[in-house]
């Protein structure tokens, strides 16, 4: 190991830059290991980064305003509502709370937005456009990883430690690194949405709280846990409890009649009555047997302030990303206003990389053929409305892949052209081991924003802000991306003029 991997392994050990490792029968130690990280910031243009921040706020604007359009969602979603037990089983649960009509009219979204640096060409250095890879709307992750190892660069550029950069000389100072507060934000939101909900109504509780439903044998507790503990810490305290979902939420929490969502606290004969629903888990297609999906209700149709809602997960699919990119579509949502300069639109649409959908449309029929053949599958990757990694289908992989699913299945799925990144060079520290070579990297701004459902149902924005980024990098030849999963690493971007 060199003086800069021991700098960065002990930064990491002391900052809990962690997974924890939740199968291990030794009560008397704890298990962790240090989460994948680049030992240099990679490069990435400055321009390029500022105009992705700029970007959250209409962003936020444009999925809050998704959330709450039923009737599009719908119709963008018909085809996964018939065949995919994920969808169906999300929708069962919104219908259910329009039902019995819902009660809460604010909603908080913590979102993130990905992007890649997209370079048609080798020769295009200056061409380099931003393109969105995805829009997370439910349970986003890597905010405290991004702020930690944020921190461990800035920390290794200011000791001097970085006398060997990597090759082509990566112009690593401190002022090229940019600084982000994702943690304060994401606290700051949480915060504001409680405090909107006002003073518990029901009377068996004299305190509200927020419920952070988490998965069980939660290996990520470095990313969620300093979340609450911020909370707590805020004066006055925000009380903030987690609980594993579905099964122990269940027999913890119960919906008052008159909609109150009442959460027993371990230890506690008496109820919180929960402000907001900040759904760490419930993002996967498995948490949804029967006892997610009363979960899930109970929380739908309480009167607590949904991160997200379920409409607002929905939103996330990628068939709405692909929705959204077809031409006039965007409209629908926004307008260009004259207080920005008008353009934002574009600036939004000049975002999208060409996504198609795989259904019997004539664009979807023109899709499956460039799926299907073995010349044309390489400029694409194949995704399901799936979230957390692991769940898509590269390139050359595409057309056997389509070969053994049922042509029935094949509706749910989006087509994507693939984004080119420019390689730059960098050092990993993966679980697989160190990776020195060539790597791409991703770009993942925050956005915090609530809003009301106000006249027509629509969303009127309440609060509404950037709140800060996450960057990832990966070996070159490595599709996926999750960290968690083990794919990439939480890096710094470096920013500068042009990339070499
Ligand atoms: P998930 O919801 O599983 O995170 P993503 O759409 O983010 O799905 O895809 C996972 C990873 O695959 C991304 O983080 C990115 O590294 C890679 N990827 C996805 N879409 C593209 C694309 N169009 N071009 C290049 N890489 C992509
Ligand atoms: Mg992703």
């Amino acid at each position: 190991m060199t003086a800069l991997h021991t700098a960065a392994r002990d930064w990491q050990l002391t900052h809990g830059s962690l997974i924890k490792i939740c199968i291990w029968d030794d009560e008397d130690n704890i298990r962790a290991r240090p989460i994948g990280t680049s030992i240099f910031p990679t490069l990435f243009s400055k321009a390029r980064f500022e105009e992705a921040l700029q970007l959250q706020k209409d962003y936020n604007k444009l999925y809050a305003a998704v959330s709450e359009d039923d009737t599009w969602l719908a119709e963008i979603l018909r085809d996964l509502l018939i065949s995919d037990p994920f969808a169906k089983a999300l929708w069962s649960v919104h219908l259910k709370a329009k039902e019995a009509g819902y009660i809460q009219p604010l909603s908080l979204g913590i979102f993130r937005s990905d992007y890649m640096l997209h370079q048609p060409s080798t020769s295009m250095a200056s061409g380099l456009r931003l393109k969105q890879v995805e829009f997370n709307t439910m349970s986003c992750a890597g905010g405290t990883h991004a702020n930690i190892v944020n921190m461990m660069h800035h920390h290794l550029a200011t000791t001097g430690l970085y006398t060997t950069p990597p090759s082509p000389p990566n112009p690593i100072h401190r002022s090229a690194l940019p600084t982000t507060c994702t943690v304060s934000n994401i606290i700051s939101a949480l915060a504001t949405a409680h405090a909107a909900y006002g003073p518990p109504r029901n009377a068996l509780a004299t305190a509200t709280a927020i419920l952070m439903p988490v998965q069980p044998f939660n290996i990520n507790i470095c990313d969620e846990r300093p979340l609450e503990y911020g909370l707590w810490a805020l004066s006055p305290a925000v009380p903030c409890y987690r609980v594993n979902y579905p099964a122990i939420f269940l027999k913890r929490t119960t919906r008052a009649e008159t909609g109150e969502l009442l959460f027993y606290p371990p230890n506690s004969t008496e109820p919180v009555e929960v402000s907001v629903a900040y759904m760490r888990a419930g993002y996967e297609a498995a948490e949804h047997g029967d006892e997610g999906i009363a979960a899930r209700i109970m929380i739908e149709t309480s009167r607590a302030i949904k991160c997200p809602s379920v409409l607002g997960q929905l939103a996330g699919f990628k068939k709405v990303q692909q929705a959204l990119a077809v031409p006039g579509v965007l409209e629908r949502f926004m307008s260009d206003s004259h207080t920005d300069g008008g353009g934002m639109l574009e600036r939004i649409r000049g975002t999208f990389a060409p996504m198609f959908p795989l259904d019997e449309t004539e664009a979807g029929l023109w899709a499956r053929e460039e799926a299907m053949k073995v010349e044309t599958a390489g400029r694409y990757v194949l995704k399901p409305s799936l979230e957390g990694g692991g769940h898509n289908v590269y390139r050359g992989d595409i057309p056997e892949f389509l070969e053994r699913t049922p042509e029935a299945e094949w509706r749910n799925w989006v087509l994507m052209e693939m984004i080119e990144p420019p390689k730059l060079q960098n050092v990993l520290l993966t679980i697989h081991g160190v990776h020195e070579g060539d790597v791409i990297s991703e770009l993942g701004v925050f956005g915090t924003c609530m809003w009301r459902k106000g006249e027509g149902g629509k969303a009127e924005m309440v609060e509404n802000d950037q709140a800060g980024w996450s960057f990832k990098t990966k070996a070159d030849h490595v599709d996926e991306m999750s960290v968690i999963k083990g794919y990439g690493c939480f890096d710094t971007p470096c920013l500068v003029e042009d990339l070499p």
